[in-house]
């Protein structure tokens, strides 16, 4: 792109850094501290800094540089190359808990429960921020909090959550079917008539157009019934579309047609085939559309799989609510050969509740429950406001300790692991590395990166460890002046099937506790904008690893280049200016984003015992592992479970404790 293009664009604006207060003072406290140094004693960690306030960095987010550097060069085998000796700490813990996202934090109250308030826990984290997924990316402008979701959007699953899922939301004060109702405002944009729109881009479709009205479901955001535009919408809509009559005609057919495109055989014997079939497949070879329709539709399962349509089942996508199948009388509710996602969703689903942070506050919420001192109030509406106070997360002489930071780069039983009473757990800052032990460990990190922490595992379960690659996305939150052009244009949220950035919208509005959205165009709000890299045509697993390198080799420079870009062609028309109004981009990176869920055309049908994830999880000695990985799914619901799990498994009572 040219000079005066980028100027244009606004990419010689020191945005990042505006208006960003306690950003900064976190920064100089980073600064004090750089990456490659290491902290002597807790008095020196970096999270100990006056300003340590993660939440408000902006940049490069997500898997932050200097988060990741550590993990992958003892992947590479570099690590004990340069690293110095390790140092004793002399601690000694009841747990250690690696890995301090959903998972990790509920693995530790799980275990105070079963041991007792006295326990000793340490939970060591590699970011600069707990929560793992469960990130928040949080904004003060013009003063004014405003809150987004960096990772973990939503309380909202394939299954009911599970009672120790649910007790545990309970526990925390989160009565989600009550707070959906009582907080969620569903009104504030379809009152100011605002609608799902499509960006068609010149690349893909020939021409940059933004369509207005996207009739039927809304794909990223749940509209409420009566907001529901009837399908015989879809031909107005198409016509204002710069595709072809002929691709017109068909997704208008695959959109409200009933026609049986597989008569003859029953519901069952349907499914089992659309089981084996992508849905490009039954677009294209079922259906017999044209093939003018795959661009509008290839992108619409990355959301739920990281893949494209061609890389589904059929099946899945009808249990997805993708269009196509009203009139082949398929019997509701799940059938064999189904990912977990998708049987799920066909029974039914969970409730569902957005806080302002996504699940970012169900972490501050365990974090409280651990150390109250460290999230102050008293109930699940008033931590979406409370300001975490980071250096009491790791306070010597506290039962429990959350330490930032700290890349865990060896865990091993002392001793034979059907006899070994401890661990002995490494973890690096820097390159400086300590050592401490606990009488067991719960790995609630990411499951491939075990067999680098414990080599001593068993080869198949280290190989069944390494099945389990994740699924990269990158979350980008973006503050801007003013929603103005948004309510010129009449749009909440952008599908864009052919773009760098799949989705745009408007934050979720939401008022809880002391939180509230902003309702006037007027006022400064936060956009979401959304990607999950891959490369069509290959395997899933390939895909997911093409991604992952596609997210690490971007950088904010070009995160931020595209994200101007994008926003200037959607939006330019009502007045955007992207130099102008742009004032904050907050880009959270996943290269290891979604837990691996196995998909039917890819994945063997195993039988339980058999499942990477079963065999990955087996407990060795006094190590035990949860994490979604476990579960092979990517939901908090599974993270909390696994967690519950991994602590049975260490056999723990308070009559062993001594
Ligand atoms: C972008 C995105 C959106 C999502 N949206 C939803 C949603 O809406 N609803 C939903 O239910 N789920 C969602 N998920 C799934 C999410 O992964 C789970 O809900 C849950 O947050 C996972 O928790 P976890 O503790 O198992 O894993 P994580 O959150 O990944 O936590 C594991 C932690 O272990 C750390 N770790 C790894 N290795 C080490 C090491 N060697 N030393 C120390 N620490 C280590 C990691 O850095 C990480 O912080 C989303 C995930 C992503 C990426």
């Amino acid at each position: 792109m040219s000079e005066s293009y980028d100027r244009y664009l606004g990419m010689d604006r020191p945005i990042t850094r505006r208006d960003f207060m306690n950003g900064a003072a976190m920064a100089i406290g980073a600064a004090m501290l750089p990456n490659g140094a290491f902290a002597a004693s807790p008095a020196e960690e970096r999270q100990n800094q006056a300003g340590y306030d993660p939440p408000v960095l902006t940049g490069l987010r997500g898997s932050h540089p200097g988060s990741f550097e550590t993990a992958h060069s003892l992947r590479d085998g570099t690590f004990w190359e340069d690293a110095g000796k390790p140092s004793e700490t002399g601690e000694t813990y009841d747990l250690i808990v690696v890995g301090a996202g959903i998972s990790g934090l509920s693995a530790a109250y799980f275990f105070r429960e079963r041991a007792g308030s006295s326990a000793r826990i340490l939970i060591l984290e590699n970011h600069d921020d707990f929560g793992g997924h469960a990130k928040r990316n949080e904004f003060h402008q013009g003063g004014r909090l405003q809150l987004l979701n960096g990772g973990t959007l939503l309380i909202d699953s394939p299954t009911p959550y599970s009672p120790v899922a649910d007790g545990l939301l309970k526990k925390l004060g989160i009565d989600p079917p009550e707070f959906q109702k009582k907080f969620a405002d569903h009104k504030l944009y379809a009152g100011l008539g605002l609608k799902p729109a499509v960006f068609f881009d010149k690349e893909t479709f020939g021409e940059d157009r933004l369509v207005v009205g996207t009739p039927g479901r809304n794909w990223d955001v749940d509209l409420p019934d009566d907001n529901r535009e009837k399908p015989s919408a879809w031909s107005d809509f198409l016509s204002r579309t710069p595709l072809s009559k002929e691709v017109q005609r068909d997704i208008a057919r695959i959109q409200e047609g009933k026609v049986d495109y597989m008569p003859g055989p029953t519901s069952a014997e349907k499914k089992n085939r659309l089981s084996k079939i992508s849905y490009r497949d039954f677009l294209l070879n079922v259906v017999k559309a044209n093939p003018g329709v795959i661009p509008f539709y290839q992108r619409r399962t990355e959301g739920e799989w990281g893949l494209g349509i061609e890389a589904e089942p059929a099946l899945d996508c009808w249990a997805l609510g993708l269009p196509g199948f009203q009139g082949m009388n398929l019997e509701p509710g799940a059938a064999p050969n189904m990912s977990y996602s998708a049987a799920g969703y066909a029974n039914g689903g969970s409730y569902t509740f957005h806080f302002p942070d996504g699940n970012a506050s169900i972490a501050r919420l365990l974090v409280r429950a651990l150390i109250p001192a460290a999230v102050p109030g008293h109930t699940a509406e008033d931590v979406v406001t409370a300001q975490a106070d980071y250096s009491r997360l790791d306070r010597d002489g506290d039962p429990i300790r959350l330490r930032l930071n700290s890349t865990v780069v060896g865990v091993r039983n002392v001793g034979e692991p059907s006899a070994a009473k401890g661990v002995e757990v490494l973890y690096a800052s820097g390159k400086q590395v300590f050592r401490v032990r606990a009488k067991g460990c719960v790995l609630a990190c990411w499951n491939m990166a075990i067999p680098y922490l414990c080599p001593e595992l068993p080869q198949a379960q280290k190989e069944a460890l390494h099945y389990l690659v994740k699924i990269p996305l990158v979350y980008t939150s973006v503050g801007i002046r003013n929603w103005k052009a948004f309510q010129k244009l009449g749009v909440q949220n952008i599908s864009c099937p052919g773009s760098y950035w799949s989705g745009i919208s408007l934050n979720a509005a939401v008022n809880i506790g002391d939180y509230r959205s902003p309702t006037s165009p007027d006022e400064p709000i936060l956009l979401h904008l959304s990607r999950t890299p891959n490369k069509p045509g290959l395997p899933a697993r390939e895909q997911h690893k093409m991604g992952r390198y596609e997210l690490l080799a971007t950088t904010f420079e070009d995160f931020e280049r595209k994200t101007r870009d994008q926003l200037a062609r959607v939006l330019s028309a009502a007045g955007f200016d992207p130099a102008r109004d742009i004032e904050a981009i907050t880009v959270n990176r996943w290269p290891h984003g979604y837990g691996y869920e196995y998909n039917p055309l890819f994945d063997p049908d195993w039988p339980e015992e058999k499942r990477p994830n079963v065999i990955g999880r087996k407990p060795f000695g006094r190590i035990t592992i949860a994490n979604t990985d476990s579960a092979a799914t990517a939901y908090t619901d599974t993270a909390m479970d696994q967690a519950y799990r991994a602590v049975q498994e260490l056999g723990w009572d308070r009559a062993r404790r001594s």
